[in-house]
């Protein structure tokens, strides 16, 4: 399939454009003062991923070659304008706060009644099954739900650690990928709040990245806190399980891609005893792998 051609906009277009954005799109500062020479017409979303070129998936961005001006069309690179968007916002968001607490500052009471056979939990309007996680004689209490962020808060008293700058990658990696485990809290009996004592990272990836209002939480009812302190610590520090190989994983994946690949060849026939289908048949190969 030939390639697309970039679509060219006319001066009618491009005041229509204008007119709608009025602002930067990356920035989102005012473009009074820049010429039509000094503003470009980018695509919101990359063209080249298969988003349409209609008007709408334009957008002006400053991009004025006078150093004492903006210049966001060169300094986004190769990400189109809505990720390099999102990268500044994430980053500016992440100056702004040292971790969970400064998102859920202090969290709204939670209403709950555990029912009579301690077999379900009603939670602000929700009820849940309630599980427990019975060691000796010792009831552990504990329900899995999506968390309205309302309802939760940071837990001083065992979540011990800052947020670490890993975390942004990872906010980004959550923009494309699901979460696999949900952040952990504890429901205070006393102050009646929701407490997220592990699993902060995600918590605050998920809040500012993908804005979510609310987050997956497994959430233990009143335990014991000198307790859990120590299972959270030990759970980061002597039981942590050794870390994925790179090499031992390669080695996996060249073991998976390997079947596959026998599996296409014996369907398909080998692409390389046949040069004129080979590159057609190399590309259903990489489609069957991949
Ligand atoms: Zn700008």
């Amino acid at each position: 399939m030939p390639k697309e051609q970039r679509r060219v906009l006319t001066q009618d277009e491009k005041s229509e454009i204008l007119n709608k954005h009025r602002v930067c799109y990356i920035c989102l500062k005012n473009l009074e003062g820049y010429s039509s020479e000094e503003i470009e017409f980018d695509h919101i979303y990359n063209y080249a991923d298969g988003y349409p070129q209609d008007l709408s998936n334009f957008a002006p961005v400053h991009a004025s070659k006078d150093p004492r001006k903006l210049n966001c069309h060169k300094a986004k690179g190769k990400k189109s304008p809505y990720k390099y968007r999102e990268e500044l916002r994430i980053k500016s968001k992440l100056e702004e706060i040292s971790g969970l607490k400064d998102l859920c500052p202090s969290a709204v009471q939670s209403v709950y009644s555990i029912l009579k056979d301690k077999k379900s939990i009603t939670i602000n309007g929700d009820t849940l099954p309630l599980y427990n996680q019975k060691i000796g004689n010792k009831d552990n209490f504990y329900f899995y739900h999506e968390i309205a962020t309302k309802f939760i808060e940071d837990d001083d008293k065992i979540q011990l650690r800052p947020l670490e700058p890993k975390i942004l990658p990872m906010i980004f990696h959550l923009k494309e990928s699901v979460q696999l485990l949900p952040s952990l809290g504890r429901l205070d009996p006393d102050l009646k709040t929701i407490k997220i004592f592990d699993g902060q990272h995600k918590a605050v990836a998920q809040i500012i990245g993908n804005n979510r209002k609310k987050i997956p939480c497994l959430v233990f009812i009143n335990p014991d806190v000198d307790k859990m302190r120590v299972v959270v610590y030990l759970a980061h520090s002597d039981f942590l399980q050794q870390r994925y190989k790179k090499s031992h994983i390669d080695a996996k994946l060249a073991e998976i891609y390997k079947q596959r690949i026998e599996s296409f060849r014996k369907r398909v026939g080998d692409p390389n005893t046949n040069l004129k289908a080979s590159s057609r048949v190399f590309i259903q190969l990489l489609n069957a792998v991949l």
